[in-house]
């Protein structure tokens, strides 16, 4: 059997599409509409993006009686949903219930799925929850260490996201590695605009950065990460600041933004071989980014105990090579040596690591599409 899965990414003001042939693992066709419900923007809401793009599909010229399903990304499946779901009024209505989890992304993610089931009526629909593959984590891993109560009633707990791309690139490294992912124990380093970090043994997260929400962890383009929780009341009761104004702050104004004023690497590393002032500052961005990288390595080393691969993943990770050279440097005592030739060429997915490390290290390209749907077209 042949066929096609459109692949929806709504997120809070940009939806990106993929035509995806799950079975040769190929996109056919992929693009994105930006902006939408920005002031001066031609797309006013998500339904006139969904339009555009159902109009780009047909122009295509892809005969559309080929999409045999949809896959959604859903960002917050909460507690209620980790395995990829078959999408019904039901399922729409829990995923709505669990905006407060994820106010930014939910909300666009429930109108993608519903514009979209009216334009393809006819075609199962499946939401792949960025949740999911962290529903493993042991309890000493989920659990933060407050009230048990508190935590209880507002499901406080750390959930994880990007684990489609972690659980993919996982299994992925396995694959370059001719070994069963059952047997092998994985750091995986997503670094993308968000950044995140993954512990896998035998094919179970059993650690991530990322939290309750998408801000813990890793420095990010805009994201903070790790910061002391104190530092919020501090600026509450110093600063006046409230609510809507730190989390904006600690969402969109901090990260390699807030260090440097450029949340884009390429133009971090270009500001930063600029020099003079700026220059400094974007230097000091890295460094606090490849710092924090490191403390997460040498964390998720001991979690695992026994370290077969890292895996470099996303726009920074696949193309970046210095970030992945300082990530590691100096760790030949831990068995992780970096050979720079294999780091500095090459492309697709692939080793980076000397004959002679313990641990091999690979650069894995991640493929979140694909892994969207491959799931999705196991409801056709
Ligand atoms: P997203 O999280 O939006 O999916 P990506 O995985 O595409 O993000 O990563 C985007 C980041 O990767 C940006 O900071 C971008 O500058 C960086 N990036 C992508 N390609 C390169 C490159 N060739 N050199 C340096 N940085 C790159």
């Amino acid at each position: 059997m042949t066929g096609l899965v459109l692949v929806l990414n709504s997120g809070s003001s940009s939806i990106k599409y993929q035509l995806v042939d799950p079975v040769a693992g190929t996109a056919l066709l992929s693009g994105l509409v930006e902006q939408i419900g920005e002031a001066d923007s031609p797309v006013a809401d998500h339904t006139a993006g969904l339009r555009l793009i159902h109009r780009q599909l047909i122009d295509s010229g892809i005969d559309l009686a080929a999409v045999r399903a949809v896959g959604h990304r859903v960002v917050h499946g909460g507690n209620l949903f980790h395995a990829p779901t078959l999408i019904t009024d039901e399922v729409v209505a829990e995923v709505e219930r669990l905006d407060e989890l994820a106010p930014l992304h939910n909300p666009a993610n429930v109108i993608g799925i519903e514009v979209a089931r009216k334009d393809f009526p006819d075609v199962p629909h499946v939401a792949v929850f960025d949740t999911g593959f962290f529903h493993s984590l042991p309890p000493a891993a989920a659990h933060y260490a407050i009230d048990h109560d508190v935590a209880t009633e507002y499901g406080i707990r750390r959930y994880g996201f990007h684990g489609t791309s972690h659980e993919y690139v996982s299994r992925e490294t396995a694959a370059v590695l001719g070994r069963d992912p059952a047997e092998l124990n994985t750091i995986v380093l997503h670094l993308g605009n968000g950044a995140s970090a993954s512990a896998v043994r035998g094919g179970m997260a059993v650690e991530t950065s990322m939290g309750l929400t998408p801000l813990e962890g890793l420095v990010m383009g805009t994201r903070s990460g790790d910061i002391d929780p104190g530092v919020l009341f501090h600026l509450n009761r110093t600063a006046g600041m409230g609510v809507a104004q730190l989390d904006e702050l600690l969402n969109r104004r901090s990260g390699l933004k807030g260090l440097s004023g450029v949340n884009d690497f390429r133009e971090l590393l270009d500001q930063r071989a600029a020099g003079g002032a700026a220059g400094e500052a974007a230097g000091l961005a890295y460094d606090v980014y490849i710092h924090r990288l490191r403390k997460y390595v040498g964390a998720y080393l001991a979690v695992l105990g026994r370290t077969d691969a890292i895996a470099f993943t996303a726009g920074v990770g696949e193309n970046v090579a210095d970030v992945r050279a300082d990530a590691l440097a100096g760790l030949e005592g831990l068995g992780i040596t970096v050979d720079p030739q294999r780091n500095g060429s090459g492309k697709g997915a692939r080793i980076i690591s000397a004959d002679d490390s313990r641990t091999t290290v690979l650069v894995v390209p991640t493929n979140e599409e694909l892994a969207i749907a491959r799931a999705a077209w196991k409801f056709v």
